[in-house]
């Protein structure tokens, strides 16, 4: 499927949902393309994932802007792919460097940078322990196992309303449990 396919395909699903994110980050490294850039020389030329620069215009022409957190230990290797791409330059942030954190400190940067709350957020990422850590902050985190694709859009985007949706039980569940662990303290 060429770029101008998927990028309608792609157009076609954020149509579906009444309320977008205001912003969607990216991993690099098995989720934008199929490699670890560190293994890579600045000369190559790489490649995305098929449908990656599709959906990344896609969610461009609708508004929403894009973001990277990668923890990738060689950013200037990084940086010269995302140049040599033609994509740099679509992103509002771009926290690319190597941490303890699983991404938490990238997705604070970005929150002080765009001013964008957490749960306005969308994430896409290949490590689950990022995942976990990223949706402990409030932002919708999806799991993508062969890169960034359609249905890991679809999911992504309904993931997202379920999470803005008035019954939607994880935020009652979130709260119901503060709640409990407050009171736990003072019963202590
Ligand atoms: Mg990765």
């Amino acid at each position: 499927m060429g770029d101008e396919r998927v990028k309608n395909e792609a157009l076609e699903i954020l149509g579906l949902f009444q309320l977008l994110p205001r912003l969607v980050v990216f991993d690099l490294d098995y989720t934008l393309w199929p490699f670890y850039c560190e293994c890579r020389s600045k000369r190559d030329m790489p490649k995305l994932y098929p449908q990656a620069k599709g959906i990344l215009h896609a969610l461009k022409d609708k508004g929403v802007n894009l973001a990277i957190a990668s923890r990738s230990p060689t950013p200037d290797i990084a940086n010269t792919f995302l140049d040599k791409l033609g994509i740099k330059s679509m992103f509002v942030s771009q926290e690319i460097f190597s941490s303890w954190s699983h991404k938490t400190d990238h997705f604070q940067r970005i929150n002080r940078r765009t001013r964008i709350p957490y749960n306005e957020m969308l994430f896409f990422d290949d490590e689950g322990r990022n995942i976990d850590a990223v949706s402990k902050m409030g932002v919708t985190s999806i799991f993508v196992g062969n890169g960034v694709n359609l249905g890991a859009l679809r999911q992504g985007l309904s993931e997202f309303s379920q999470n803005h949706s008035p019954t939607d039980g994880k935020k009652q569940r979130q709260k119901s449990s503060k709640k409990s662990s407050s009171s736990e303290t003072e019963d202590e």
